[in-house]
């Protein structure tokens, strides 16, 4: 076989494989002195490193070598004498043929020749594998360090967004600080502004209550005594008219006052255990006479399944019918005022209760249905001729209905009456619960409690403490009527000077008198009787078993002041004006207490 038949047949394969030329390239580099051949199996011989070691004869006894000895190095000498060394590559389907010239010696056949051609194999393929684990992996690295360009460059830009938006919050809660800051105190001064609006405003109204009572007080009180004397007839009609008027504008009086403190805001609801009949009769019994008066029927209805006792304002539910039988009553000439109240719904421990108000009096036009609920409004322009009023007991009414929950509406046919109704939502209390004391009747009802007295039947030692002299008069009259013994100051000075050299079982002391007021009167009074030094000096208080009576005089029914005059060490107070029949109760209580005698049952 000639080199040009093996150059025909492996054409292809060596020009096309790049593989063989490169790891005959990379043998030749490490067996330097070596000349190599790369012979395919049928003998062709590698152009490029194509070198004549050795004759063809020697190369072709070679290859048979090799290819019987499936890849093991072999060695052959040829003619000129030279050896020749092949190795069968199998991985790369060829023969490697190479010779090292001056070393004629078997090389293939001594062991460490044989070891080092298959260490410089190995090696060169190894070196060729690392060669491209090398390439690979500089790739990667490449890629790697790409990566982390892009990942150190996301991971800034990260950041700097980061950092960008930290500064932009800090900004803003700096700005929402301020902002925060700058509206509380805004806050505050509006609401200190409002306190102190709505205290100017409760001071008016407690001021107004206690200006315009006392002259009320001294009307009403005085024409009452003044009825009591023996009157012509004509006298007896201009007092009684007096205190007709006395009485209307009290009325008058306490429902602006009332409704002033509800659009304050300054109504506080009670919520105690109260008896609902207990409460519905009391009304009913104010109307009991004047509808026998008028010819009227007059019927009270209560559901029998109503829970005996409820949570709620028992007097602000009083004042409301009172409110709605007074205007039946006085819109009917003929037929009937009926109470009707019933259980609309019982969840819960929870009561809906329906209270109605039912008359078949002069009724209200369908378009007045509405504003009549309104304060200063009438149904009709001629009511107030005819009927007298101020359209604010409805106005009460409503605001009192839905402070307490509830809402209140009117059905009516002119010419055939009305009727008013009201829902309220009220807890059930339980049936042992203690069931707060009567109530105390005030608005509407006062004047009906005038004509209940009782007098005393000995004399019970009274101070009166009071700076008004006309008030000194009404008071010192009652009590002296009483039968009881009197001694007046005209402010907690003189009272404190009286106790030093009097004994008495009873001081009526007002709350508001100049120089020293009654609260504090009474505070230096407990103290006092406090310490048995101080007492020594008083005749009024050194050999007493219990402590003084005191009962506060109060213009202001509001409930700071009841807890001012406790506060202050008082038993008990009045409110003024004084209503004749509770002065005179709180006269027998106190004789009684001291074993002076009994009430003596209605006076005179
Ligand atoms: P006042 O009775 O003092 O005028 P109210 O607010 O209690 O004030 O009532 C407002 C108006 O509603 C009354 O003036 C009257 O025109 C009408 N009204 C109230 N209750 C009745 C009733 N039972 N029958 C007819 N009209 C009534």
């Amino acid at each position: 076989m000639t080199g040009d038949e093996f150059e025909n047949v492996f054409d292809d394969l060596l020009n096309g494989d790049e593989e063989l030329k490169a790891f005959c390239q990379v043998l030749q580099e490490q067996v330097p002195q070596a000349f190599i051949q790369l012979h395919g199996d049928n003998g062709v011989v590698l152009p490029e490193v194509a070198a004549q070691p050795c004759s063809a004869e020697g190369v072709a006894e070679l290859l048979a070598k090799t290819r019987a000895a499936g890849g093991r190095p072999v060695a052959a000498q040829g003619q000129a004498g030279e050896w020749c060394y092949g190795l069968r590559v199998d991985k790369i389907s060829a023969v490697l043929l190479f010779s090292l010239p001056g070393r004629s010696d078997n090389l293939l056949v001594e062991p460490h020749g044989r070891q080092l051609l298959q260490g410089v194999i190995d090696y060169a393929l190894l070196q060729q594998e690392q060669q491209l684990l090398k390439i690979e992996n500089e790739q990667i690295f490449r890629q790697i360090a790409v990566l982390k360009q892009k990942h150190t460059a996301l991971i800034e830009d990260n950041f700097r967004q980061y950092r960008l938006i930290q500064d932009k919050e800090k900004e803003y809660a700096r700005t929402l600080e301020s902002e925060i800051a700058r509206q509380t105190a805004e806050l505050r001064n509006t609401n200190a502004r409002l306190e102190e609006a709505s205290r100017l405003q409760s001071e008016f109204l407690a001021n107004m209550s206690h200006e315009l009572r006392t002259p009320m007080n001294a009307i009403i009180g005085f024409s009452d005594l003044l009825l009591e004397l023996k009157l012509d007839k004509e006298s007896r009609e201009y007092a009684q008219t007096i205190k007709n008027a006395g009485m209307n504008l009290l009325v008058l009086i306490n429902d602006i006052l009332d409704l002033a403190k509800i659009e304050a805001g300054r109504i506080e609801l009670e919520h105690a255990p109260f008896d609902l009949r207990e409460t519905v009769d009391n009304v009913a019994s104010l109307f009991r006479i004047p509808a026998r008066e008028k010819k009227l029927s007059f019927m009270v209805e209560i559901a029998p399944q109503l829970p005996a006792l409820l949570y709620g304002d028992n007097n602000r539910l009083r004042q409301i019918l009172i409110n709605l039988v007074g205007n039946a009553m006085k819109f009917t000439a003929a037929g009937e005022v009926a109470i009707v109240i019933g259980l609309q719904s019982l969840a819960s421990e929870q009561a809906q209760v329906v209270f109605s108000v039912r008359d078949s009096g002069i009724g209200i036009p369908p378009e007045r249905q509405q504003a009549i609920f309104d304060k200063f409004t009438q149904a009709d322009g001629s009511t107030t001729r005819k009927y007298g009023g101020t359209g604010l007991g409805l106005a009460i009414c409503h605001q009192l209905v839905q402070l307490m929950g509830g809402s209140i509406a009117v059905k009516s046919v002119e010419g055939e009456g009305s009727s008013f109704f009201f829902t309220l939502p009220l807890k059930v209390a339980r049936p042992d619960a203690v069931v707060a004391p009567r109530p105390e009747p005030e608005g509407r009802a006062e004047g009906n409690m005038q004509a209940e007295a009782a007098s005393v039947r000995s004399a019970l030692r009274v101070l009166l403490v009071e700076d008004n002299p006309v008030n000194q008069r009404l008071a010192s009259i009652i009590i002296k009527k009483q039968g009881c013994e009197l001694a007046v100051a005209g402010d907690g000075i003189e009272a404190l000077a009286q106790l030093e050299k009097h004994v008495f079982d009873l001081v009526l002391m007002d709350v508001q008198m100049p120089n020293m007021d009654g609260l504090e009167a009474t505070r230096r009074i407990r103290k006092i009787e406090a310490s048995s030094g101080a007492r020594a000096q008083y005749a009024g208080l050194r050999n007493r078993t219990k402590p003084l009576s005191i009962i506060g005089l109060t213009a202001h029914a509001r409930k700071e002041d009841e807890q001012s005059c406790y506060g202050a060490g008082m038993n008990g107070f009045l409110t003024k004006p004084i209503i004749r029949a509770r002065l005179e109760a709180v006269l027998a209580e106190e004789a009684e207490a001291c074993n002076l005698g009994r009430p003596q049952g209605p006076a005179a």
